[in-house]
């Protein structure tokens, strides 16, 4: 089986390889389908139930926003210069992700970044190189950690188990954004 092509979302690029889809069987709560994958990241709304019930099909054209009136990233995640239509895509047709308090979605070029995956210091190792040095940056002068106790928070970084970096990109200047959150 050749499982569809994902939509695309603007500001979430890899949701797959983020971990907000996964693959499965289930059948989305929204459009009753199984379409190999669920959406499997916060969901905010009133209605129970809907933790890795939604396909991302369903998040992509807002059915699932219109539907169960849910949104998927907390607006006070994003900044005050963020645009409204920018703010409404994100929350309401584009898949969050598992923070361990609460999330933050970083702006740049006053416009909103892309979320590009949490990970652990192997991950930024292995696959994302070029954020080691914003990472170790954020650590000392966003959470004003100096010397040794840096390079320790950076070395104890870890997808699973947090610490844990947040990546995001500017699409437009390339830049790096990154936080560091913990259980
Ligand atoms: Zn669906
Ligand atoms: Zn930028």
């Amino acid at each position: 089986m050749t499982a569809p092509e994902l939509p695309r979302f603007t500001f979430h690029p890899d949701p797959i390889r983020s971990g907000s889809v996964a693959t499965s069987d289930a059948e989305c709560r929204c459009c009753g389908e199984r379409r190999g994958y669920v959406y499997t990241g916060p969901v905010y709304s009133a209605e129970d139930d809907l933790d890795d019930a939604l396909c991302p099909w369903c998040i992509a054209d807002g059915s699932a926003n219109r539907e169960f009136d849910a949104t998927f990233v907390d607006s006070a995640a994003l900044g005050n210069d963020v645009p409204e239509s920018t703010v409404a895509e994100i929350t309401e047709r584009t898949p969050g992700y598992n923070a361990w308090q609460a999330e933050q979605w970083p702006s740049c070029c006053n416009d909103a970044t892309e979320f590009v995956g949490p990970v652990g210091i192997a991950e930024i190792r292995k696959d994302y190189r070029p954020f080691e040095t914003s990472v170790l940056n954020h650590i000392i002068y966003d959470m004003g950690i100096s010397g040794g106790a840096a390079l320790r928070k950076l070395e104890s970084l870890h997808r699973d188990t947090g610490a844990t970096a947040f990546l995001f990109q500017c699409p437009r200047c390339g830049g790096h954004k990154v936080y560091v959150d913990e259980p």
